[in-house]
């Protein structure tokens, strides 16, 4: 762990300097305007200590990421009756992919695919308004990271409201099948919401604590639940790029369309990084490689 703090700064270096950084989300026009050039790191530390290094004074929208912490609060209140409303398969398609949710009768792959989180949404929603049930993820992700600043950016949400039509058709398809319970006006209100959560690095990496088991971290779930959502986190996390995660990082990892990761090294460490510019598959290009490059430095890996 010592040299810990050297390896990140020589990442942010590395990373600097390389020119392929992919390119920033356009579909969501708020999402569009933020700077390519951003990098950050930090890794949060069973012992309380966060390292970081780079663009870690950024707030950036965690997007597909709050939906680790959506899951979470939907296993704790559901069980595993959740599983009846989405599967728990990859699904080897893209994150908003309309396809494979009509050949399976709306029935989501898994709750990281856009179609399956709309339906954790959903399921957490019932019987409540958005705002409560916003407020609950709220809490749920400050308790996580032990920090009450952390919010939701409601320019980002309006921008994803007024832009997200194939969100919409998602929604609309599994009302269709009688998949989904509320309106989806009222599901897709409370997800583009959660989706425009923001963090820094050293916010995120703090929430993610709980997902490594360590003793001494916040007990958000129990142990577990903790190692069935990294066993998703891990085969589904990063879409039809999940496979070639799992290859090339050896850990459970969620992105998020932002240019987050949050990626888990369990019993040892949350890391969070953040680079706007995405790959072909929607996850971000120098955030995989910043992260590859870290567990094999550090040794990191669920595989031994
Ligand atoms: N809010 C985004 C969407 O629904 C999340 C996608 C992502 O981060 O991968 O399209």
């Amino acid at each position: 762990m010592d040299n810990l703090q050297g390896i990140l700064t020589e990442i942010v270096q590395e990373m600097g300097a390389r020119e392929a950084r992919g390119t920033v989300a356009n579909y969501i026009p708020e999402l569009a305007a933020v700077d390519p050039t951003k990098f950050g790191i930090a890794v949060a530390l069973p012992d309380g200590r966060v390292l970081s290094s780079g663009d870690t004074d950024d707030v950036f929208s965690i997007q597909s990421i709050s939906k680790v912490f959506t899951l979470a609060i939907a296993l704790g209140r559901l069980g595993d009756q959740l599983w009846a409303r989405v599967g728990r398969e990859p699904s080897g398609q893209a994150f908003n992919s309309i396809l494979q949710l009509e050949h399976e009768q709306g029935r989501p792959r898994n709750p990281f695919i856009n179609a399956g989180a709309i339906a954790v949404t959903d399921a957490i929603l019932a019987g409540h308004v958005p705002k409560v049930v916003l407020g609950e993820i709220l809490h749920f992700v400050r308790t996580a990271a032990e920090d009450d600043d952390i919010h939701i950016n409601k320019s980002v949400a309006r921008s994803e409201t007024e832009t997200g039509h194939r969100n919409f058709a998602l929604a609309h398809f599994m009302r269709a099948h009688g998949r989904l319970f509320n309106s989806p006006e009222l599901t897709l209100g409370t997800y583009f919401h959660q989706c425009a959560i923001e963090m820094t690095c050293e916010q995120l990496a703090r929430a993610g604590r709980f997902l490594t088991n360590a003793p001494g971290v916040p007990r958000m779930v129990s142990p577990d639940r903790v190692r069935r959502i990294n066993a998703i986190m891990m085969t589904c996390g990063h879409y039809d790029a999940s496979g070639d995660f799992a290859y090339r990082v050896g850990l459970p990892g969620k992105s998020g369309v932002g240019g987050g990761i949050l990626c888990v090294v369990p019993g040892k460490a949350s890391i969070a990084v953040w680079s706007p510019g995405l790959n072909a598959q929607g996850n971000s290009q120098l955030g995989t490689e910043a992260i590859e490059m870290l567990a094999r430095q550090m040794g990191w890996s669920v595989f031994a």
